[in-house]
């Protein structure tokens, strides 16, 4: 038996549950409100002990193992989720290798020092004569209330060069044990001291709660830098910590949105205010590693940012080195193209509000938290925030000024990688230059184009490939959605698999041939299904081979989407899904073509029309409008295939 299953045997599912919902028996089964939606009427919540499953038969018609319900309720990941049951039941989970062991050891020891540390500080916060100044700056000037205080932790790191050096030293921590929990700064002479000095402590814990470093903003204004962290260690890696998500992620599970701030203090104040979704990267950009972290919880994620930082200056110039540059300081980054992409490639919905007045979040909420409120309900997606402040105050009728914010914007469209997605986005721009979608793509550098498009637009046309339309006809349209479709399929053919999975989930029938508009992509799509019926060979070869010797493959290789070097796995499993979406998207706009079409039909039919021809048509268009409600649904929500 694996540990999974020993983990089921040995717990009682209704047990679990039960400590959260209450429940009633019926039958062999016990049913509840269902604590994952909003419902106090119809008990839909059923726990089947038999199986040891449960399921929501309301709204969110989902359902699992205890393992599901716990990630769903704690929400945490499956690993936790693991532990967590596994400690429960009692039972060991997998030998680890003495190297892993080591490291668990090193890093729980470490976590010990730092908690010690935390109570260090504190003391020094709460009860000296040093700590006192930065007590009234916390109460006074920030608007932080004692209870607040103490559920962040928050201290006092003393003046001079040794204090937290002789506490650790006296309790009988080595040195080199100080240095590497990032409490000392070593010296190239070999000399050492205390790395935080006469400032307010953070302590930042990872997702779980557990300690992975500090925080110190200065007290006084002269002193520099503003902040500074921990320096990297095996428990602190800024790239990937959040912080207050430890807090934050049932609040932001189940307010399906997570709020992103720049600064401790604006997490604090914002949550002791009641708005407990909030976190903030650690005085870097948001890394992509976080926003995965924050997916586990939701994909809308509003990023409030300071006027400035949104604005131009950040935004357009320079970005990537920007951020190098800036690692070590204390703001992040607001960097629009590496979010965009970011969001593209995670499925995520990503919105910018900008802060009125030059004000931070702590100062808005602290002075009105309906200000607040509304400041997130109106947050943009970045692309018509970057818009929005490319255009502020231009004067759109000059052509110069067009041109330039085109050939600004359009970069970062170009990265988006869902096609339809982009389409929308140089719509609006080109409606927002008030520019025809060809023109503006005259006025700016053009996009990076597949092979594809170059080889149809010249031999359609005869112009260069650089002054092709941004925006083609919905046939287009859907041809390169279906590329992509194909291009996906023929480097992973069983993927169809998973993709038809998710299709019937979802009520839709699975990928056919005919999911295809244009011939040639049929005749593709039929040699990559037929890949999958026949035992001569591997998939891949079989596809390889038949396509030997056409054009198409190729062109296709080219259109394959940008390999990304990290997390291959993760990588795969987005790519998927953006498939999966893609093959939604295609189907949406062929459905939207046939009932335009069938509009047009109806609108041009002469009385004389028969009614049964009628009713047939009727039919199939209510057909129609049938399979574009169960698109649009499935469109309404993230693709989840896992
Ligand atoms: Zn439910």
């Amino acid at each position: 038996m694996n540990t999974i299953d020993e983990i089921k045997n040995q717990l009682d599912i209704v047990d679990i549950i039960s400590e959260s919902v209450k429940l009633r028996r019926s039958g062999k089964n016990y049913i509840g409100f269902c604590p994952f939606h909003a419902n106090t009427r119809t008990p839909a919540f059923v726990v089947f002990p038999e199986t040891g499953t449960w399921r929501c038969f309301g709204e969110c018609n989902e359902g699992g193992d205890i393992f599901r319900f716990v990630m769903k309720k704690e929400g945490v990941d499956f690993r936790e989720a693991l532990k967590m049951l596994a400690d429960r039941a009692g039972i060991q989970l997998v030998p680890l290798t003495p190297q892993k062991k080591e490291r668990n050891e090193r890093e729980d020891y470490l976590c010990k020092l730092l908690e010690e540390a935390v109570i260090f500080y504190r003391h020094q916060l709460m009860y000296t004569d040093a700590g006192k100044k930065a007590r009234i700056y916390l109460r006074e000037k920030r608007g932080i209330k004692t209870q607040t205080e103490e559920i962040w932790e928050l201290g006092y790191a003393p003046k001079g060069w040794d204090a937290s050096l002789n506490y650790f030293k006296n309790k009988g921590y080595p040195v080199k044990d100080i240095i590497e929990a990032g409490l000392l700064t070593e010296k190239q002479d070999g000399k050492v001291y205390d790395r935080f000095r006469h400032r307010i402590m953070f302590p930042i814990r990872n997702m779980s709660g557990q300690m992975a470093g500090f925080g110190g903003r200065v007290l006084d204004p002269d002193d520099i830098p503003k902040f500074i962290n921990s320096p990297q260690s095996i428990l602190f890696d800024k790239s990937a910590i959040l912080y207050g998500l430890d807090k934050a992620r049932k609040p932001i599970r189940s307010a399906n949105q997570a709020v992103i701030v720049e600064g401790y203090f604006d997490v604090i104040v914002v949550h002791q205010e009641g708005f407990q979704n909030v976190i903030s990267p650690m005085g870097t950009a948001l890394t992509e590693v976080q926003m995965r972290m924050l997916k586990r919880f939701t994909r809308r994620f509003i990023m409030a940012l300071d006027p400035d930082a949104a604005g131009q200056k950040a935004t357009l110039r320079g970005l990537e080195v920007a951020r190098e540059a800036l690692d070590h300081n204390s703001d992040p980054v607001f960097d629009a193209r590496g979010l965009l992409h970011h969001e593209s490639r995670l499925q995520a919905d990503l919105r910018v509000s900008t802060l009125p007045d030059e004000l931070d979040p702590d100062e808005i909420v602290l002075r009105d938290p309906h200000d607040w409120e509304q400041i997130i309900k109106t947050a943009k997606p970045i692309i018509y925030h970057v818009l929005d402040s490319l255009t502020a105050g231009q004067d759109l009728d000059d052509p110069k000024i067009k041109s330039t914010i085109a050939a600004q914007i359009l970069p970062l469209v170009k990265d988006i990688s869902n096609p339809v997605e982009r389409d929308a986005y140089r719509q609006q721009i080109a409606r927002v230059l008030k520019v025809d979608e060809r023109a503006l793509f005259n006025l700016a550098v053009p996009a990076r184009k597949s092979r594809i498009y170059r080889k149809k637009i010249q031999q359609t046309n005869g112009q260069p490939a650089n002054t092709a339309p941004l925006y083609f006809n919905e046939q287009e349209k859907l041809n390169m959605v279906e590329r992509e479709i194909i291009a996906y399929l023929i480097k992973l053919p069983e993927s169809k698999y998973k993709i038809d999975r998710f299709l019937r989930s979802s009520g839709l029938n699975h990928l056919t041939v005919t999911d295809f508009v244009s011939t040639e992509n049929q005749h593709i799509s039929k040699i990559i299904f037929d890949s999958l019926t026949q035992d001569d060979l591997d998939p891949v070869d079989y596809i390889t081979s038949s396509m030997e010797g056409e054009s198409t493959l190729t062109v296709i290789n080219h259109s394959q989407p940008p390999k990304t070097s990290e997390e291959e796995k993760n990588t795969e499993l987005r790519q998927l899904e953006e498939t999966a979406r893609l093959v939604i998207q295609a189907r949406q706009l062929s459905v939207n073509q046939q009932i335009k079409d069938f509009r047009f039909l109806q609108s041009s039919r002469n009385e004389d029309n028969n009614m049964e021809q009628d009713m047939v048509l009727q039919e199939r268009l209510l057909d129609l409008i049938k399979i574009r409600g169960l698109l649009d649904r499935a469109l309404s929500k993230p693709v989840n295939i896992e």
